[in-house]
């Protein structure tokens, strides 16, 4: 089912874009956790991370190619950064559509949550 990422992704509803290609799109969290907080997303409607398929091998690849370059135009890859990705009610996850949160600009307080 199409989330408001889609609706992003197609332009229908406003975001700031700080990247895209023919499979992935960026754009800044609209409640940002960090001084800088990115959602990657593929552009294909994928609902979670059980619904990956061999086929989506290498829009994961895209996805991490991406963030490595999101985090280096906004001057970050070398202070660090984090990426998060949750799954379902246990992870947090809000927006069923699958997402990685780029998250840095500041050195985060703890390691796992
Ligand atoms: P998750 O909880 O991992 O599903 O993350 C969903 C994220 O989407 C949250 O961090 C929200 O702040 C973010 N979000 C929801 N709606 C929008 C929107 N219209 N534009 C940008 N980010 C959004």
């Amino acid at each position: 089912m199409a989330t408001i990422f889609t609706k992003i992704i197609n332009r229908e509803i406003p975001a700031t874009i700080v990247f895209e290609n023919d499979k992935v799109l960026a754009f800044k969290d609209i409640n940002p956790q960090a001084p800088i907080h990115i959602l990657v997303v593929p552009k294909k409607e994928i609902p979670t991370i059980n619904d990956l398929k061999e086929e989506d091998r290498e829009l994961i690849g895209e996805i991490y190619l991406a963030i490595g370059k999101i985090a280096k135009d906004l001057g970050i890859a070398d202070q660090g950064y984090r990426v998060i990705s949750n799954c379902n009610e246990y992870g947090g996850q809000e927006v069923f559509h699958i997402h990685f949160h780029l998250l840095g600009g500041k050195k985060l307080e703890t390691k796992i949550v």
